[in-house]
């Protein structure tokens, strides 16, 4: 029974001279795992070779879990040029689409995911997009819709308000296991953490305003800081931090 999906690709490896496995992000069936016979001959009656970030209408046959479904058909229909012609623009593209590849589970639909990755992608290929801000929100947006990021304005310990102005105290921290803030009295007693400094602070707030529906700044100075800390937050989720993370944030992107 064929089914066919808008999609997003999201990881391409070859199977064969001829042949690659292509991972989508679908809108309303989540990660599939396809196998393109044929794709990398010129003429190839699947539309050709797949390429990372390629967008477009899907038709594909599924498969039961953990084999390989067949691809029918790729048509694209945005292929993301600005992107790629641009190496910035493009880490962080593949950043975004490394998001769901990593952390969402396989045929496990999250519409809102795709449209957010589909929104991202548009934005950033613009040639005035703040690149860090996109991604801040981007990044923030998905760790939420994935259940991993609490409202961050209570300590997951004791349930206090910290005072995030950063005028007291030593301020807040960040911890990963529980996806939350943690306050000066709770912070001691946990190994793992993440201090949150200024920038981080106020790129927080500022995207905690955008929730609400208002149009709020975000500097590329509190964006960077944000996806520091969210970066950090997905190396402790995955075990590992993501492969374009020194590329998109510097090499302090581990900071404990
Ligand atoms: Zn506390």
């Amino acid at each position: 029974m064929k089914e066919r999906q808008p999609a997003i690709c999201l990881r391409t490896s070859d199977f064969s001279e001829t042949s690659q496995v292509a991972h989508f992000l679908t809108r309303s069936a989540g990660i599939v795992r396809l196998l393109a016979k044929g794709a990398k001959r010129s003429k190839s009656k699947t539309g050709g070779a797949i390429d990372l970030l390629s967008e477009g209408d899907l038709v594909y046959i599924p498969s039961a879990r953990e084999t390989l479904g067949t691809l029918v058909e790729f048509t694209e229909t945005a292929v993301h040029t600005p992107l790629r012609r641009d190496a910035v623009r493009l880490a962080v593209a593949l950043y975004l689409i490394e998001l769901p590849a990593e952390m969402l589970a396989e045929a496990d639909p999250f519409p809102e995911v795709f449209d957010l990755l589909h929104n991202a992608l548009a934005r950033l290929a613009e040639p005035d997009a703040p690149l860090q801000a996109v991604l801040a929100y981007c990044q923030w947006r998905f760790l939420k819709l994935a259940g991993l990021l609490g409202d961050l304005k209570t300590c997951v310990a004791c349930g206090a308000t910290p005072d995030l102005s950063g005028a007291a105290g030593r301020g807040a921290y960040f911890t990963s296991f529980q996806g939350g803030l943690l306050c000066e009295a709770c912070e001691g007693a946990a190994a793992e953490k993440y201090r949150l400094d200024g920038p981080t602070l106020a790129g927080l707030a500022a995207l905690a305003t955008v929730e609400t529906g208002v149009k709020a700044g975000l500097s590329e100075k509190q964006a960077l800081a944000v996806n520091r800390l969210l970066a950090y937050h997905v190396s402790q989720q995955i075990g590992r931090p993501l492969r374009m993370a020194r590329h998109v944030l510097g090499a302090d992107t581990n900071r404990p």
